[in-house]
């Protein structure tokens, strides 16, 4: 028989894990499928400094790991597992995973979005070879040498300025004049001495395929069309990220560009009605404030709608 559990959350970033802490506290019992990167985005960022109640600032992986412990400590079950396939069309939902089927009466996505790559060719053939996506993974094996970051926002300042404990300069990379970045972020970076910000300039390749290692990029000026290269030993991509929503696509409506569209905060339609006992909470489903705060605020949210859910329905 497969089982049916009350709440099902996808996704154990902020937006899960504050899910699983309500839920959980209401003695619903969630599981929590961890997904493809466990903790979410937090877990491999460094300082946070605006998550509130922590006036000196916390670890990333060390506040995932705090609300994580408090969910389990309420009764909630984690799970690594890939999800393959769901149905929502009937209730309760199904869903098909690495581990097996399991059925479950309200469903809350807190899937997160994953890093954005630039897509060149000989970008995906050197990631893991000087190219990476995570500052604070892979900062470290950069030690003494130059390396580049692309983007302007937040991440790519952010990214610059944890990789400057390693690297001997940062070539930080835009495409366009202006940035995306908060004034707090960007007046770091520029006031760095060990940063060097270019605008209007793309990576059109990475070198060093052959040789199975970061050895330069080679650059173009977009105001003047002129080429260069920049011979760095590393390429860091800081350029936003994608929602991890594809396996919903057809049964709960997404936005032009793969977002989960939600009414009243957290709820989810398909076809524009509602989707009762689904519900979309973090990143997967908010493109404007994406922040550790805001995921969990709407996790709460999401559990307290779930709650109320099964309460109306007798369970
Ligand atoms: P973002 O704000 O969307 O910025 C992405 C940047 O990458 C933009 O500058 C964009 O350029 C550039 N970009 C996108 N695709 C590109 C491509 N194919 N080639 C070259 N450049 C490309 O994403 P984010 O920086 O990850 O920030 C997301 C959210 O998290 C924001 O709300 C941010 O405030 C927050 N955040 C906060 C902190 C913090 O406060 N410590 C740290 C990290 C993130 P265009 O500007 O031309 O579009």
């Amino acid at each position: 028989m497969t089982e049916t559990r009350d709440t099902v959350i996808l996704g154990s970033g902020c937006a899960g894990l504050t899910a699983a802490i309500y839920t959980a506290r209401a003695g619903l019992k969630p599981l929590v499928f961890e997904g493809h990167e466990p903790g979410g985005q937090l877990s491999i960022t460094s300082l946070v400094e605006n998550f509130p109640g922590w006036p000196d600032g916390i670890q990333g992986p060390e506040l995932i790991e705090n609300m994580k412990k408090q969910a389990a400590r309420f009764g909630a079950e984690f799970k690594l597992a890939h999800l393959h396939r769901v149905e929502l069309g009937a209730h309760p939902f199904k869903l098909h995973t690495s581990a097996g089927e399991v059925h479950t009466r309200t469903l809350i996505v807190a899937s997160g979005a994953s890093a954005r790559w630039l897509g060149l060719p000989s970008e995906q053939a050197l990631i893991g070879h000087g190219v990476s996506s995570c500052a604070t993974c892979d900062g470290f094996f950069f030690r003494g040498k130059e390396i580049a970051v692309v983007g302007g926002g937040d991440s790519a300042m952010e990214e610059a300025l944890f990789l400057t404990r390693f690297a001997t300069k940062v070539t930080l990379l835009h495409r366009r004049e202006a940035f995306r970045a908060s004034k707090i972020m960007l007046e770091r970076a520029i006031a760095h001495p060990n940063i060097a910000l270019r605008t209007n300039t793309v990576v059109e390749e990475v070198l060093g395929v052959e040789e199975k290692d970061v050895k330069g990029l080679k650059l173009r000026d977009v105001v003047t069309g002129q080429h260069d290269t920049l011979p760095v030993s590393g390429l860091f991509l800081g350029i936003g990220h994608e929602p991890n929503a594809k396996m919903f696509h057809g049964q709960i409506d997404l936005d032009d560009e793969g977002y989960i569209k939600t009414r009243d905060n957290v709820l989810t339609t398909h076809q524009g009605a509602v989707v009762p006992g689904v519900y979309a909470c973090g990143d997967v489903q908010d493109r404007r404030y994406r922040q550790a705060i805001t995921a969990a605020g709407s996790g709460c949210m999401a559990a307290l709608e779930a709650e109320k859910f099964l309460e109306a329905h007798g369970h």
